[in-house]
């Protein structure tokens, strides 16, 4: 019964939210790898208190017979000032901590367990996830950005901010992806299990201790562009991003998360409010719907104009822009004439819009090339030819596989 609930609390949105025949093959698997997780946690089954949001974390403590506002002060330990063992909590009572430690209770937020570095700075992580069903997942630090997502109208010359400022962090929401991009690592994974709140958050908070990010002095940019596809997800993936906000005193304005375009998903984040709404980006790396449906079957459902049309539905910041990501493969979506195409398609939707191209990133299985340097400039020439702003994301961590599309739990690197 209890691996029942745990099961449903880590498969079930998807299994739900995957109805479309293209991603029913792959969300069916329960990994055959998953490691129980034995202990003697409390009675619901969940022992971690990581992913709880103050409200959650009261109630909690109501139940075991404490003030509520006991919960606030572990929210504010676990997710202001980061300490990741109850022992540590100075604001509990020693007796309180002992007693919910031999409960079963623990803060369970992921760690760390291998860095990759590469020679440009990039370091991906694996990082372990506790709960019933353990396992790593990636995430990539970029001390220096990647030119992607760091224009977002703030003044590079404010002093306050020179730490950090231009550093991004890339996380996932799920183990694997069911998408199928013919062109990502992560596909060939398949999808193995949602993330939960915790596990997404945890991610970021775990990374900015070993960066010594000091949230409200550094500016760090969160993109959820890691494995998986955030809106498959849609609920832990938001519930982190609260958790993010409102528990750990991040901007969502510093955050962007990208979907392949799942449009109930678009749906639903339109209506977000604006205080809890990170930027959006589509990725769009195709002209048309023939040659995106072809390296993105996904498109097959919901073809490009549906994607834009739900777009629009999004109520903008004032001068926030959707992006659009490009991947460019070599011969197959890098040529002048597509360029063209997708500076028509852009300027049709009407949105305030830019674009990051990404030359991509060779993976091994994968039969594209990458684009020659003179293809990228001129593709980029076009789109800004065209009044739409283009920029070049920075091909950052390819010698550890931590680049876009190439993260799959590579140990080798
Ligand atoms: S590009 Fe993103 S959505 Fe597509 S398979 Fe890879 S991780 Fe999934």
């Amino acid at each position: 019964m209890r691996i029942e609930r745990h099961r449903r609390r880590f498969f079930g949105k998807s299994r739900e939210s995957a109805k479309c025949s293209i991603l029913n093959p792959v969300v069916s698997k329960i990994p055959r790898k998953l490691v129980r997780i034995e202990g003697n946690g409390p009675d619901d089954g969940n022992p971690l208190l990581f992913g709880l949001d103050a409200e959650s974390l009261a109630a909690r403590m109501a139940a075991v017979g404490e003030p509520a506002w006991r919960g606030r002060q572990l929210a504010e330990a676990i997710y202001r000032q980061r300490v990741v063992e109850l022992s540590e909590i100075t604001t509990l009572p020693k007796a309180l901590q002992q007693r919910l430690t031999a409960e079963g209770w623990q803060v369970g937020r992921p760690k760390i367990v291998q860095v990759f570095q590469s020679k440009d700075g990039t370091e991906r992580y694996l990082v372990h996830c506790e709960g019933e069903y353990a396992l790593t997942v990636e995430t990539v630090w970029m001390p220096e950005g990647d030119d992607g997502e760091s224009g977002d109208g703030t003044d590079p010359s404010d002093e306050s901010a020179k730490r950090h400022q231009q550093a991004t962090l890339c996380v996932s929401s799920q183990v694997g992806c069911a998408v199928n991009c013919q062109f990502c690592l992560t596909a060939k994974l398949g999808l193995q299990r949602n993330l939960t709140a915790g596990e997404i958050a945890g991610q970021v908070l775990t990374v900015f201790d070993r960066q010594c990010v000091e949230v409200g002095r550094d500016r760090v940019n969160l993109v959820f562009m890691g494995m998986g596809e955030p809106f498959l997800n849609y609920d832990n993936f938001m519930a982190a991003v609260r958790l993010l906000v409102r528990e750990a005193g991040l901007s969502p304005q510093r955050m962007t998360v990208s979907t392949s375009g799942i449009v109930p998903g678009i749906e639903r984040f339109a209506v977000e409010p604006p205080e809890f709404r990170p930027k959006l980006a589509i990725s769009l790396n195709a002209p048309n719907d023939q040659i995106r449906s072809e390296i993105m079957p996904i498109n097959r459902k919901w073809p490009i104009q549906t994607v834009v049309d739900a777009v629009r539905l999004v109520k903008l910041r004032p001068r926030e822009r959707i992006t659009f990501e490009y991947v460019l493969l070599g011969g197959v979506t890098d040529r002048p004439e597509q360029a063209a195409e997708v500076a028509r398609l852009i300027r049709r939707t009407g949105l305030p819009a830019k674009v990051n191209l990404i030359a991509w990133n060779p993976g091994s299985g994968i039969a594209y090339a990458t684009p020659q340097p003179e293809a990228v400039e001129a593709f980029r020439s076009t789109l800004m030819a065209a009044g739409i702003p283009a920029y070049l994301r920075k091909p950052r961590g390819r010698d550890i596989y931590a680049a876009c599309g190439q993260l799959k739990r590579t140990v080798e690197g």
